[in-house]
């Protein structure tokens, strides 16, 4: 098994159990024409607007309960032609990893273009105890590279582009109509507000920090409502979002992040 699948797969639900790290929303059709599925410790987020699902991010590879996941919120996931990832990680990209079953299989796949470096191995994804790891995920060539900050028009739905670096080299979020923000990975939020994603799993923390001041400064004029992050759940959009970005978040079991989360996502 590949090493950060394995990682994924068997060590993440022993050693990450009690560190409360993350408290992900249960599936479920949300308001606003958002919806999401928890797949352990992460979320996948749809938004639909006149008969159009747009995905974003597809979870761990393989996951076992999909299709009921996919029941709950009533969506059927061939009919999703657009899915946007926030980065490459495995519990993002798994879903559609070519040597797992695709969850998306009739859909376009928009990525930050720098992200490639990860599938060609020009660059390692974290270095652990002084060995440089890559990242194993490979997903079909034909997705769409993003080069830079823009606007995709899909259907009645508008996607722009913030192109949010330093949790991985092309790690993008997504400003949805305007009143929903897809971070992945850049940001952790807990009841006293929003920090800097945990340093041990971000590739460069001060980059990531930076990408969030400016993230910050260009929806600062907009009218968003809600915050979809990859293992904090949603949260109302307010300026708190923001609060504590120039520090990372930590989690621990004497120091856990979410204090409600789930003791072992994996399991509960
Ligand atoms: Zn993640």
């Amino acid at each position: 098994m590949k090493l950060l699948y394995f990682f994924d797969d068997k060590m993440k639900p022993k050693t990450m159990a009690g560190q409360r790290y993350c408290k992900p929303t249960e599936t479920g059709i949300l308001y606003d024409g958002i919806s999401c599925i928890r797949e352990y410790d992460v979320n996948l987020w749809f938004y639909t607007k006149n008969g159009v699902t747009v995905a974003f991010d597809t979870g761990h590879l393989n996951f076992k309960d999909i299709d009921e996941q996919f029941a709950k919120i009533h969506l059927d996931p061939t009919k999703v032609h657009h899915v946007f990832l926030t980065h490459l990680d495995t519990d993002h990209a798994g879903g559609i990893d070519i040597i797992g079953r695709n969850i998306f299989p009739n859909a376009r796949v928009y990525m930050g273009a720098k992200e490639k470096v990860y599938m060609t191995k020009e660059m390692h994804r974290t270095v652990k105890y002084g060995f440089k790891i890559n990242n194993c995920v490979q997903i079909k060539e034909d997705y769409i590279p993003i080069e830079s900050a823009g606007i995709f028009q899909i259907g009645d739905i508008r996607v722009e582009v913030l192109p949010t670096p330093g949790h991985t080299v092309g790690h993008t979020c997504y400003l949805v109509d305007d009143i929903m923000l897809v971070t992945g990975d850049c940001l952790a939020i807990n009841e006293n507000g929003g920090y800097a994603f945990f340093d041990f799993f971000t590739q460069d923390p001060e980059t990531n920090k930076k990408s969030l001041q400016k993230l910050k400064n260009e929806v600062s004029d907009r009218n968003i409502k809600y915050v979809c992050t990859g293992h904090s759940g949603i949260h109302p959009f307010t300026p708190s979002v923001f609060a504590h970005i120039d520090e990372s978040a930590v989690f621990g079991k004497n120091n856990p992040f979410h204090k409600d989360g789930p003791y072992n996502p994996f399991k509960d």
